[in-house]
């Protein structure tokens, strides 16, 4: 499940081919996702250019010349291709983008968005909307961003009696982290997934914060690397293989102390540690 990093990874593919460019046609295969697509979607975007794109958590904003918000939720299974001919749309390519040529060339772009899953979603809603919209409205500190500091992961956290890798896993305290960069997280400043989110607290928060930080920041490398070095036949854009110390890596090593990680159940998600590590 694609969480911040790859969703950022997608929006830095997608910004030479949508940014100051004009969209010549789109084609929306069915009239719902997740929840049901926005009407006349194709009819609205049509002749209408894209002016920058942004992320906010899991989510990707193409802004458009319109005051408008195109809004891109991968969900469990969304993927973007990147297609310079126009392609042979499968049946799990729900929506697709026919990009006018860079200006001053000649090669119009096609992305196309595929679900099989069908739990990510589209909206297109005005700008003005962006802070009530259901998606965004609800959303914790964006971990890249500048407000973010352990101060402020500590307030998200405080009295609280959950665990702290559930805490990490709820969009409404801190956006954009899913199973794989919580777990990492935690052990990158080893703190224990049981440990309750009220106690991080002090030199604790700070460690958890800056490990985000690392962490996320680390992976958007590699998700950067893997577009420069890796331009797939497919066109497929924004999965890549992670630097893992601990996600998926029960019964190996510990890369710091050698004990073997252990992995256990939390809120039905799989936890991967170090007891002797994480505190
Ligand atoms: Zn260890």
């Amino acid at each position: 499940m694609p969480e911040l990093p790859e969703v950022e990874t997608v929006k830095q593919a997608l910004l030479p081919v949508l940014e100051n460019r004009r969209v010549l046609s789109a084609f929306v295969g069915r009239s719902n996702l997740r929840w049901p697509l926005p009407e006349n979607l194709a009819k609205r975007l049509k002749n209408r250019v894209f002016t920058r794109l942004t992320r906010r958590g899991k989510y990707v904003l193409m802004h458009l010349d319109s005051d408008e918000v195109l809004l891109l939720h991968l969900g469990m299974s969304g993927s973007v291709r990147i297609h310079q001919k126009k392609p042979d749309l499968g049946r799990h390519d729900h929506f697709m983008l026919e990009m006018a040529p860079q200006l001053g060339t000649f090669g119009r772009s096609y992305v196309v968005l595929n679900d099989p899953r069908r739990f990510g979603w589209i909206d297109l809603f005005a700008e003005s909307e962006i802070l009530k919209h259901k998606l965004l409205a609800g959303l914790g500190p964006e971990p890249l961003g500048n407000k973010f500091s352990a101060a402020r992961l500590e307030f998200a956290f405080k009295d609280r009696s959950v665990p702290v890798k559930n805490a990490l896993l709820n969009q409404a305290l801190i956006a954009g982290i899913g199973n794989i960069y919580a777990n990492e997280s935690l052990f990158l400043s080893g703190i224990s997934p049981r440990r309750k989110a009220g106690t991080i607290t002090g030199v604790r928060a700070e460690r958890l914060a800056t490990a985000i930080v690392t962490t996320l920041n680390a992976a958007i490398e590699d998700g950067g690397t893997s577009l420069r070095d890796h331009v797939q036949p497919g066109g497929e854009i924004g999965y890549f293989v992670q630097r893992l110390a601990v996600y998926g890596q029960a019964g190996k090593p510990c890369p710091r102390c050698s004990s073997l990680i252990k992995t256990i159940i939390q809120s039905g998600r799989s936890s991967f540690y170090c007891s002797r590590c994480q505190r």
